[in-house]
C-alpha cells in the first residue's frame, strides 16, 4: 500500500528534488502522521544506540532532539514510570498537588542561579516558553505597565511551533508560509561564523550589544518586556556567541527593566555539564530559565519556567488582589514526568554530568579535524553539541545552494555506516547521549567523514560542486 505522507520533503535520497512537499513512502495504511519527516522507523534503542526497521544500529548522534542524555532504554527511568503510573497516575495541577512535583520543584529550586526559586511545570519547551511570555504579560499588567509588552528575539533562534513562540524564532523558514505576532523585534544573531565578517570577535560583540541598545532607544524601554535567548542557538545550527555578549545583554536588560528569559529547552540538563548553564558556564542570572527536553532524558513530555522571587513577591504583594495568572494545562505538574525528572537528576548527579564535562573536550576536538574537509567550513560548539557547517568554498565561507540539502545526503551516507545525524540543510548536529565514550566518538567522527567526502563526491558526479 502506499500512501501519501506529508512531510517537509526528508527523505529524498541523493539526486531527488530537495523540496518535494508530497512525498509517497511505502507504509502500512496507517493514519497520517502529518509533518512528520519520513527518515525510516526507528524500532529500538539501547544506550547511545538505535535499531532502525532492518536492523541497522546507528549511534544516535542528535540523541532524538537533543533529549535522551541519559542513553535509550534505562531501566531505572522505566521502572520509576511504571511504578508512579501505578501509585498516582495523574492529579488535577489546579486543586490539587502531589509529591513528585512538590519534591521536583524543590529540587530544582536548589539548583537553579541566583533567586530562580519557584516553577511552573509545562507539558514541553513550547509550552514552556508560551508559559514565560504569559507571566511577563501577567507581572507588566499588575505593574501598572500595560503597554510594556514588545519580545526580543533573534535571527537564528528557535523557541517553538506554537503561534507566539514561532513568531519569536528567527530562522527564515520558520515563518514562510505561516503569520507571525506583532509583539517581536528580531536582533542579529551572535554567531561569529556569519556575523562577524571582517570584525574581530570583540568588536562584533560591541556591535551585537550597540544594535541592542538602540532598539532600546528606538522603541523605548517602558515599550519592552523581554529578552529571550537561547545561551547557544541550537536549532539555528549550534550558533556560539562571543564570550561576554551574553553578559552584556543581560545587563542591558537590567538596567532597563527588561526581563531576560534564558530558553535553555537544549542548554540545561547536562548538555553542558550542568544542570543549568545560565549562571554555571555563562555568568549570568536570568528572570526566568525555560526547560524541558533533558529534563526527563525525553521519557516523558515535560518543561518547565524557573520564575525569580523578584517576580514573584511582586505579583502578590500587588495592590489587585483580584489579578490571577490563569494558565493552565492538563498535564501541567504531571506525577509520571515528575517522577522521572527526579530520577533522572540524580542519574545526572551520580557521574553523568562529570562524564559529560570530561568527554566534551575529547567530543569537540576530534570533531573540529572534520575542518580539514574540503566542504567542511566550520565545526563549532560547546559541550556534547556541535555543528558542522558546510560551505561552497571553506577559504571564503562562501554558503552552498541550500537546495542541495547536503546535511540529509551526509545523514543518508552516514546511515548506511551505522550513524544517525540530525541534517539542518547545510548542516549536521551531533548532540549524542552523555554517556558517550571516547570509543564511540572516534566512530562517530570517522563515519561522519566518510558521509561528509561521500557526499563531496557525489555533488562533484552531479556537476553541483
Ligand atoms: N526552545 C528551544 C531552545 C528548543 O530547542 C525547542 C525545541 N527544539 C523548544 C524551545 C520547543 O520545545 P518543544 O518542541 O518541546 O515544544
Amino acid at each position: 500500500d502506499r500512501r501519501i505522507r506529508e512531510t517537509t520533503g526528508a527523505r529524498e535520497l541523493p539526486g531527488e528534488p530537495a523540496n518535494r512537499r508530497f512525498h509517497l513512502v511505502q507504509a502500512a495504511p496507517v493514519a497520517r502522521n502529518i509533518g512528520a519527516e519520513a527518515r525510516g522507523l526507528i524500532t529500538s534503542g539501547e544506550g547511545t544506540y538505535v535499531v532502525d526497521e532492518n536492523g541497522r544500529q546507528l549511534i544516535d548522534g542528535p540523541a532524538g532532539m537533543w533529549c535522551i542524555n541519559v542513553g535509550h532504554r534505562n531501566e531505572i527511568l522505566a521502572n520509576v514510570m511504571r511504578d508512579q503510573a501505578m501509585a498516582l497516575t495523574y492529579s488535577t495541577p489546579w486543586y490539587t498537588s502531589n509529591e513528585p512535583a512538590e519534591t521536583l520543584a524543590e529540587m530544582l529550586s536548589a539548583r537553579a542561579p541566583g533567586d530562580l526559586r519557584h516553577v511552573f511545570f509545562t507539558t514541553g519547551g513550547s509550552s514552556a516558553v508560551e508559559t514565560a511570555i504569559r507571566l511577563m504579560q501577567f507581572y507588566n499588567n499588575v505593574r501598572g505597565k500595560p503597554q510594556k509588552k514588545l519580545l526580543i528575539s533573534r535571527q537564528g533562534s528557535y523557541h517553538g511551533s506554537t503561534h507566539l513562540t514561532a513568531s519569536l524564532n528567527g530562522r527564515p523558514r520558520d515563518h514562510d508560509w505561516m503569520d507571525g505576532v506583532d509583539l517581536v523585534r528580531k536582533l542579529s544573531s551572535p554567531s561569529v561564523f556569519h556575523g562577524a565578517q571582517g570584525l574581530s570577535v570583540e568588536a562584533f560583540e560591541d556591535h551585537l550589544v550597540d544594535e541592542f541598545r538602540r532598539l532600546i532607544e528606538q522603541e523605548g524601554a517602558d515599550r519592552i518586556g523581554a529578552f529571550i535567548a537561547e545561551p547557544i542557538q541550537a536549532s539555528g545550527g549550534v550558533l556560539v556567541s562571543p564570550a561576554n555578549y551574553l553578559k552584556r545583554m543581560h545587563a542591558l536588560c537590567r538596567q532597563n527593566d527588561i526581563l531576560y528569559i534564558s530558553d535553555e529547552v537544549v542548554t540545561a540538563f547536562g548538555r553542558l555539564g550542568h544542570i543549568f548553564a545560565s549562571e554555571d558556564v555563562f555568568g549570568i542570572q536570568p528572570d526566568m530559565i525555560t526547560f524541558a527536553k533533558g529534563v526527563t532524558s525525553g521519557y516523558f513530555p515535560l518543561g518547565g519556567v524557573m520564575v525569580s522571587a523578584r517576580i514573584f513577591d511582586e505579583l502578590r504583594k500587588s495592590d489587585h488582589p483580584n489579578a490571577t495568572f490563569v494558565h493552565g494545562l492538563t498535564y501541567s505538574s504531571h506525577p509520571i514526568g515528575c517522577a522521572v525528572a527526579i530520577r533522572n537528576i540524580e542519574l545526572l548527579e551520580d557521574g553523568l554530568l562529570e562524564h559529560a564535562r570530561e568527554v566534551s573536550p575529547y567530543f569537540q576536538h576530534r570533531l573540529k579535524t572534520l575542518e580539514d574537509l574540503p566542504l567542511v567550513g566550520e565545526v563549532r560548539g560547546m559541550g556534547l553539541m556541535a555543528g558542522v557547517e558546510c560551505v561552497a568554498d571553506p577559504s571564503a565561507k562562501n554558503p552552498l545552494n541550500l537546495d542541495l540539502a547536503v546535511g540529509k545526503r551526509i545523514d543518508f551516507h552516514c546511515q548506511q555506516k551505522g550513524l544517525l545525524v540530525r541534517p539542518l540543510i547545510n548542516m549536521c548536529v551531533m548532540s549524542p547521549p552523555l554517556i558517550i565514550t571516547r570509543t564511540q566518538i572516534d566512530t562517530m567522527v570517522a563515519v561522519l567523514r566518510e558521509g561528509i567526502a561521500s557526499t563531496a563526491n557525489d555533488l562533484i558526479n552531479e556537476g553541483l560542486w
